[in-house]
């Protein structure tokens, strides 16, 4: 049974949904001076987005999610503060999706107060409208029930994070350490849905070893503890 909605997201359609962002913004009649990617989900968006709106300034700002000592909530902070000039210019902040919308809101009111540009807008690829607290003036699809979104730019870092989640998740349920390379994939498609392919697979378990996350036994993997 899957246990986190997820949707693998293809190349294909990401050419597809920035290309779609573009014409929404393309239509209203805006037009940017300057792109600014918002770090790290943003940035294939945003330059898809240069290329389709014919832009050729491209900045970038990251956001970051911190977890507090007490742990007890997430805060987004701007992670190198940096300051820049654009005056007379027209703004826009991209990033791959709003979720909760921190992060994004968090970086236009840095960019309006500290970068001092003529406009800024928000743009994103998705928008989930049931949970954000921030609306971008830009989206291409409003997502309503929340999903994780597998993007191609995170598929290994995802991987290992959910190949962890995993095996620490029934060591806990059934004290089952030890894994097969198939029993892996085969708990990978169980709990998330999707299938990543071996080379997401191989290299996420070589990252998970590489971490002392996991140990190598033959041909099998143990989770250490
Ligand atoms: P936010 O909660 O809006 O501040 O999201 C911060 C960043 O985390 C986003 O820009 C994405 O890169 C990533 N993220 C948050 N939620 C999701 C999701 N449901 N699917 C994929 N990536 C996400």
């Amino acid at each position: 049974m899957v246990r986190v909605k997820t949707k693998l997201v293809t190349w294909e359609e990401i050419v597809e949904w920035s290309h779609g962002l573009a014409m929404i913004i393309r239509k209203d009649g805006y037009k940017p001076d300057v792109i600014v990617a918002l770090a790290r989900g943003g940035y294939v968006p945003a330059r898809l987005l240069c290329d389709f709106l014919d832009v050729e300034n491209l900045l970038s700002i990251q956001s970051q999610h911190w977890t507090e000592a007490a742990k007890a909530e997430e805060k987004a902070i701007i992670k190198y503060p940096y300051k820049v000039d654009l005056s007379g210019r027209r703004v826009l902040i991209v990033d791959d999706i709003v979720d909760t919308g921190d992060s994004i809101k968090l970086a236009y009111e840095f960019i309006v107060k500290n970068w001092n540009p003529l406009e800024a807008r928000t743009a994103a690829l998705q928008w989930i409208s049931s949970v954000a607290k921030f609306k971008p003036d830009y989206y291409y699809i409003e997502v309503t029930d929340w999903t994780w979104f597998q993007y191609p730019w995170t598929r290994l870092e995802d991987t290992y994070q959910f190949i962890k989640r995993i095996m620490t998740e029934t060591y806990k349920e059934t004290n089952k350490k030890k894994w097969s390379f198939e029993e892996i994939v085969n708990g990978f498609k169980e709990w998330y849905g999707i299938d990543v392919g071996e080379l997401y697979y191989r290299e996420a378990l070589r990252i998970l070893e590489e971490k002392g996350i996991i140990v190598r036994e033959g041909s099998e993997y143990v989770l250490a503890t």
